[in-house]
């Protein structure tokens, strides 16, 4: 029989997009932000999770009670214990211990098992996505893959992109988004070439990351070490398709992580590490001016996973 309502899965999606009202002042074109830190799960990845475990289904490699298995920073296996609470099916996830103590001990309580890896380079076979696709292969558990698995760009070129265009009613000078899979990057920059829209597609990318280099040149940059988490990387991931990119923008920690401080006070934007990147770039693609409509960015998760990072220390005002 029908359910008489939809489940909680149909709440992913669907993000409000609002201007910043105070930090994008007096800029030539509006900067919109896609509050993605509302999903039912906290994160954009809600998205992705949905989408690959629809299309696991639909191909028919999961059964009932399958278990999942993925490498991820923790939002996509946030997402992915949602989606696997309410659909019946069990999930390991494999994490760098870079990642927060806050979105491991999320994930456990969700129910994932969690298992944590050194922060070791892809080459490396204790690298976390080795790990993963290791664990897969000896239990027959489904590797969701987000790197690689094509429903990851379909969920953004089919959800995140449409939904810009609504919300903006076409009109999108740029869109700005940092790289962990490149999902949301390349997603939605397909989605806007195809709707025949000339919008600049801008990678944020942090300072230590090689991605920013690579755009510009082909080659990776140098590897170095930077503590915003979910994106940038010393590795080309798949699903980041180097065409559709017209610039990258390189961001700093210091720049990241004030940025998210100015979001929570003077925005009210309750959010992580990333949005504070993504602002970042937005705001100087804004102010170099030569748009044909807004700036638009995503903020991809919330400031509450971060609560035991470094860089939330002494956000409180001293008595
Ligand atoms: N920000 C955060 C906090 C993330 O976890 C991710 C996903 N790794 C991203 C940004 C980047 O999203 P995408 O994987 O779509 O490139």
């Amino acid at each position: 029989m029908a359910l008489p309502t939809p489940d909680l899965l149909a709440r992913i999606g669907n993000t409000p997009l609002v201007p910043l009202r105070n930090i994008g002042r007096g800029l030539p074109v509006p900067v919109l932000v896609k509050c993605e830190h509302l999903n039912p799960g906290g994160s954009i990845k809600d998205r992705i999770a949905v989408a690959i475990v629809d299309d696991a289904e639909q191909t028919g490699v999961l059964a009932p009670g399958s278990t999942l298995v993925e490498a991820t920073a923790g939002n996509t296996g946030v997402g992915l214990a949602l989606v696997a609470a309410v659909r019946g099916y069990r999930l390991v996830c494999v994490m760098p211990e870079k990642m927060s103590v806050d979105k491991r001990v999320a994930l456990a309580a969700l129910g994932a098992r969690v298992i944590v890896t050194p922060n070791a380079p892809p080459s490396d076979p204790a690298n976390f996505r080795n790990v993963a696709a290791r664990l897969a292969v000896e239990h027959g558990w489904f590797l969701t893959d987000q790197f690689r698995n094509p429903a990851n760009v379909h969920a953004h070129r089919t959800t995140t992109g449409p939904e810009i265009l609504a919300q903006t009613g076409g009109r999108v000078g740029a869109f700005v988004a940092g790289a962990g899979t490149g999902g949301t990057l390349t997603g939605v920059g397909y989605c806007l070439a195809e709707a025949g829209i000339q919008a600049r597609l801008v990678l944020a990318d942090p300072v230590g990351s090689g991605l920013a280099d690579w755009v510009e040149t082909g080659a990776l940059g140098p590897d170095g070490s930077y503590a915003v988490e979910g994106i940038g990387g010393s590795e080309v991931p798949a699903n980041l398709h180097r065409a559709l990119i017209t610039e990258a923008e390189r961001v700093t920690d210091a720049e990241s992580f004030a940025m998210v401080r100015r979001l929570v006070r003077e925005e009210g934007l309750l959010v992580g590490g990333s949005s504070g990147t993504n602002v970042v770039a937005a705001l100087r693609v804004a102010a170099r001016g030569g748009l044909d409509g807004p700036v638009v960015t995503v903020l991809p998760d919330s400031w509450d996973r971060y609560r035991a990072k470094p860089w939330m220390a002494g956000w409180e005002p001293a008595a």
